[in-house]
């Protein structure tokens, strides 16, 4: 047997920043693509809870931009996203959430892995599992493996197009456009 980290579905946890659920939407995907563009896992009071996938929260922020502005997308709070993004009435974001087929937000699963562990024969669906070392420290992320075989990590990313210049940017910025400095929107 293969150990955890050494499984296909393992990500090393400097892919994936843990971020509380009162970080803003703005920053947070900034972190995300700084950390390479996969995703950033939600945490309350230090108990890591969703997995969100960094080209769906980008299209959240979109969307969400589209109505409210730019400006208050980038500054609404991480959770809020997800209460939104559970709250089936709502139709924001049903658009979105079937083009990702239910794989842009996962569970965190309550019980970790540690690295010493073998890879584990199952993995569940829906879900990702933290592994951790001997200290307790995150390792990384066992990533669900039907969210690694799905199209949602393929789905493009939104750019955001600025009104003065024109100038793509990859993130909101709190409405900043890098290029010319105005309102992106
Ligand atoms: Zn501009």
């Amino acid at each position: 047997m293969a150990l955890v980290t050494a499984s296909p579905h393992f990500v090393a946890a400097g892919r994936i920043p843990v971020l509380s659920a009162s970080t803003s939407a703005g920053a947070a995907y900034g972190a995300a693509l700084d950390a390479g563009g996969m995703g950033l896992v939600t945490e309350d009071l230090n108990i890591p809870q969703y997995y969100i996938a960094a080209s769906l929260l980008g299209g959240m922020i979109h969307q969400i931009g589209l109505k409210r502005g730019l400006r208050t997308a980038g500054i609404t709070a991480l959770g809020t996203y997800l209460a939104q993004y559970f709250d089936n009435i709502d139709p924001t974001f049903r658009e979105l959430a079937e083009a990702f087929q239910g794989h842009g937000i996962l569970s965190v699963a309550r019980r970790w892995s540690w690295t010493t562990d073998d890879e584990p024969k199952e993995l569940r669906r829906g879900q990702i599992t933290a592994v951790r070392g001997s200290a307790g420290q995150l390792a990384g992320w066992l990533m669900s493996p039907d969210y690694l075989a799905s199209t949602a990590t393929q789905t493009p990313r939104p750019k955001f197009t600025c009104k003065h210049c024109q100038f793509n940017n990859n993130e909101p910025d709190s409405n900043v456009c890098v290029n010319c400095g105005d309102d992106i929107w």
